[in-house]
């Protein structure tokens, strides 16, 4: 992985730290296997005012008016409360704003504050998240970068993310350390320059692309599959969503080779690459083996099985699935609309390169059913979803 930072450009952003900040947030969000649709987010402290990518807003798209000015102060004295539900944390941010028309700050604002830099970014890398995605990453991840890191074992995003890493760093000299890599999510780089906390995450990315270079070399080619008739089954699943899908299958030899796999049905229950994909995958994906109808009602039966597990006053959303594995063919995805269709194709064609990889040196182990779960059914995860 190669860094963008252009000396020229960023002389013209030198006099303007937050214009410097949608610079490099921009060359991040440029790089699919960095960030995928609205996934990451960056900050710059200006002053006693902490700049946060606002919620909805996509790296590679962003303006100064997607950011979100918020007191510094008033986030870190949030970091240290014992409790803070998520309706208070959104009433508590939206009250330290200093501009009440600008976006909603994203969910890790309060991390961002922690993190006692000018510029913080934060990425969910492919190679990363495929590394921290093993039942052994911690090894893994001491053989990449030494002592270089800290690691944060996964919790959930959010205030209780922040906490965790604000008691973790409290006394920690933050000097010693290159980045924060959050195990099943995702890595954090900080420097007063921006040009140095963009490139902290390009180096630390691409080591973790080397480790895999050597560990895990993976080669596709664009052949497509042989194509199934999915119409009848695509007829099924408007009717759970409720609203008409349009099938498209992901035609590349990634899908192929990811169908082919022998425990295909075990790995579809292992997680996601980053949580935030759950909103839109939903937690596992439907297995085509013999009849589809079948196979579907199968679906439907485990997902009402994993919702009565760990719901406790939420409501069940549709039990249609987001994905369909074709055991031995390849892989169809049921968006609603093209928008939906291309960022699930995304999401799924960057999940199945990093599983294939992980089945070359160790095996597929993400977050649990709960913790699934509770992204899944986040009411601030599913509001971004009706922006
Ligand atoms: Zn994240």
């Amino acid at each position: 992985m190669r860094s963008y930072f252009d000396e020229n450009i960023s002389k013209t952003y030198a006099n303007d730290p937050l214009l410097m900040r949608v610079y490099t947030s921009r060359l991040l969000g440029k790089s699919k296997d960095l960030v995928l649709h609205g996934g990451g987010n960056t900050s710059v402290k200006i002053d006693d005012t902490i700049y946060v990518k606002g919620s909805g807003w996509d790296l590679s798209t962003i303006k100064k008016e997607g950011f979100a000015p918020v007191k510094t102060d008033a986030l870190l004295d949030m970091a240290k409360v014992e409790k803070l539900s998520d309706s208070q944390m959104v009433m508590e941010q939206k009250a330290a704003m200093i501009d009440k028309n600008a976006p909603n700050p994203s969910i890790e604002a309060i991390l961002h504050a922690v993190i006692p830099y000018k510029y913080v970014d934060h990425t969910h890398a492919d190679a990363v998240v495929t590394i921290t995605n093993t039942p052994d990453a911690k090894e893994y991840l001491r053989q990449i970068y030494g002592d270089s890191v800290l690691i944060i074992e996964y919790i959930m995003p959010g205030f209780p993310l922040a906490k965790a890493v604000y008691e973790r760093t409290k006394n920690l000299d933050f000097d010693q350390i290159e980045g924060i890599v959050l195990l099943n999510h995702g890595v954090f780089t900080f420097d007063d320059s921006a040009k140095r906390s963009y490139e902290k995450m390009i180096s630390l990315v691409s080591k973790a692309e080397d480790f895999l270079q050597k560990n895990a070399p993976i080669e596709f080619n664009d052949k497509k599959n042989p194509t199934v008739n999915i119409d009848n089954l695509a007829n099924e699943v408007s009717r759970l969503r409720g609203e008409r899908v349009f099938p498209k299958e992901i035609a590349t030899s990634a899908a192929h080779e990811f169908s082919r796999l022998e425990n295909i049905r075990e790995i579809l229950h292992k997680g996601p690459l980053t949580p935030e994909h759950v909103i839109r995958t939903k937690a596992f994906a439907m297995l085509w083996q013999s009849d589809f109808k079948e196979d579907l009602e199968n679906f439907v039966k485990e997902y009402k099985e994993y919702f009565n597990t760990y719901a406790k006053d939420e409501i069940m959303l549709d039990p249609a699935p987001r994905w369909c594995v074709i055991k031995n063919r390849g892989v169809v995805v049921f968006g609603t609309n093209e928008k939906e269709n291309s960022i699930l194709s995304d999401i799924i064609s960057h999940t199945m390169v990093a599983i294939l990889r992980t089945q070359k040196f160790a095996s597929w182990k993400s977050l649990s059913k709960k913790d699934i779960f509770e992204m899944e059914y986040w009411e601030l995860e599913q509001a971004k979803l009706k922006k």
